[in-house]
């Protein structure tokens, strides 16, 4: 029996680029990310909102793709990490932000993140792309 997430994957699979690229390729969903989240200590859930902070950057965020994944996160648009992402431009200090929105600044990070690259993936990268990331594995796909 292998585990079909463990076998001969490089560690690249793990953490927060996983979790990010995952919901926002729809190979996994948000509460499943948001579980992932919760599931860390404290100090690594700043290291995950700082990286996450990092992908957003490079997606090259809007201000209406921070609207769009506001919508999206369930986050309420008053909430500090939604007015910081909607600033143009967005504002990352997301790890800096007291524990208690740690939680609520994950969900819009990922939505905003998500909402940016599927846009990228649907123009620049169509077809193919070299961009590891873009081309994770399906869950259900035979080795
Ligand atoms: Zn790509």
């Amino acid at each position: 029996m292998t585990e079909p997430n463990s076998a001969d994957r490089p560690s690249f699979w793990h953490g927060t680029e996983r979790v990010v690229n995952g919901i926002a390729q729809e190979l996994c969903t948000l509460d499943d990310g948001v579980a992932w989240f919760t599931s860390l200590p404290p100090a690594r859930r700043q290291e995950v909102l700082h990286e996450a902070g990092l992908y957003a950057m490079q997606a090259h965020i809007t201000a209406s793709d921070g609207r769009a994944g506001v919508a999206r996160s369930g986050v309420k648009p008053t909430a500090n990490p939604s007015v910081m992402i909607c600033m143009d431009p967005p504002r990352y200090g997301f790890s800096g932000l007291p524990a208690d929105e740690h939680v609520t600044a994950f969900r819009v990070l990922v939505c905003v993140f998500a909402v940016a690259d599927t846009r990228r993936r649907q123009t620049y990268c169509k077809n193919s792309c070299g961009h590891a990331w873009h081309n994770l594995p399906r869950p259900t796909e035979a080795p």
